[in-house]
């Protein structure tokens, strides 16, 4: 089968692999769609590394597609059926495993798109542990069916915020995930959302999607907006949907007292930041962050299905797998760019 192989120096290339082989728990899914996620663009530019890859990896832990076939012990999920899937793999007997809700800081964690035997969805076939398999309801778009993990880890981003209606929250950042929360946030009756980006375009749709004013930080100081809708305090919450280092320093200064900040985006794994602990302290502030999507999968696809969410505008460019190259390219660089996906 047509699979998008990354080995980590030469890029990615279209090849041939084995179609993958289902045990009695597993579901061959045949892809329709996978989404660029900025975690895939970390790891093509070397900037984080996946454990352990001895083989060329497949990308792609955003996907959707019909199930082909199922393992002899699986119930309820039927050929034929669209489904999107939670890419996340625990291992069910480690110590997070049996600790609280957090499985997913399980200690051998596998993900689908990441690990060596569980190719992601940039192939015409990927598998997937039974119960990570989620069908989507009748006449929900391929395309929305594989935004229900990105949509899952920004429900997660706002589960651990702490959000209240009502509560003033900057978004830092206008990427698709940035996007995402302002919709959330706007559903969840945040009175204002401030949202900052440097691109104009990416501005224009968070406005359509809720955002009460936003920031072009080219040309204008994203401190001055905040403290002036604030009476100088800060705002309530502040999220990073950046990613960086420096972003995170900005939003605790933006935060008021008693505020929270949430760390959404995907920092370089060796970035640091210059905290002051005093401010910390004397904010009373709560850092909090959103590693994955444990059990938001489902809310995920039941808000997609919705129709609250417009999933439709997240969506800049369309690729097939061949163009697979040129579909990272553009989720790189493509100052237009939004959501990047590949479709079959
Ligand atoms: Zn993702
Ligand atoms: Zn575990």
């Amino acid at each position: 089968l047509k699979a998008a192989l990354f080995d980590g120096k030469s890029g990615l290339e279209v090849g041939s692999v084995p179609k993958p082989v289902v045990d009695e728990h597993e579901v061959l899914i045949r892809t329709k769609v996978a989404g660029i996620c900025g975690s895939d663009l970390h790891i093509f530019t070397g900037q984080w590394a996946p454990s352990g890859p001895d083989g060329p990896l497949i990308l792609g832990h955003e996907l959707s597609g019909v199930v082909e076939d199922v393992g002899e012990r699986v119930e309820g999920i039927e050929a034929g059926s669209l489904v999107t899937i939670e890419p996340n793999i625990i291992c069910g007997e480690c110590f997070f495993c049996r600790t609280s809700e957090r499985t997913h800081l399980c200690e051998n964690r596998k993900v689908v798109g990441f690990s060596p035997g569980y190719g992601g969805g940039f192939a015409e076939y990927c598998k997937a542990p039974a119960r990570n398999v989620y069908p989507v309801p009748e006449g929900l778009d391929p395309e929305a069916a594989a935004l229900a993990e990105p949509v899952g880890c920004a429900i997660r981003g706002i589960d651990n915020s702490g959000l209240h209606s009502g509560e003033r929250v900057v978004v830092i950042g206008a990427g698709p995930m940035g996007l995402i929360l302002v919709q959330l946030l706007h559903v969840e009756g945040a009175s204002e959302i401030v949202v900052a980006d440097i691109l104009d375009h990416r501005l224009r749709k968070a406005e359509k999607f809720g955002a009460t004013h936003t920031v072009n930080t080219q040309t204008q100081k994203l401190e001055e907006v905040v403290n002036s809708q604030t009476h100088g305090r800060g705002a309530d919450l502040v999220f990073d949907a950046v990613g960086d280092p420096h972003i995170v320093e900005e939003a605790i200064r933006l935060a008021r007292r008693g505020g929270r900040v949430n760390i959404f985006g995907l920092s370089p794994e060796d970035g640091e930041a210059r905290i002051r602990p005093y401010e910390i302290y004397w904010k009373e502030l709560q850092i909090t962050s959103a590693f994955t999507c444990p059990f938001t999968i489902q809310r995920a696809i039941d808000l997609l299905a919705s129709g609250v969410l417009n999933w439709k505008e997240l969506i800049s460019h369309r690729f097939r797998l061949d163009e697979i190259a040129e579909a990272f390219r553009t989720a790189m660089k493509d100052p237009s760019r939004l959501k990047v996906l590949v479709r079959q």
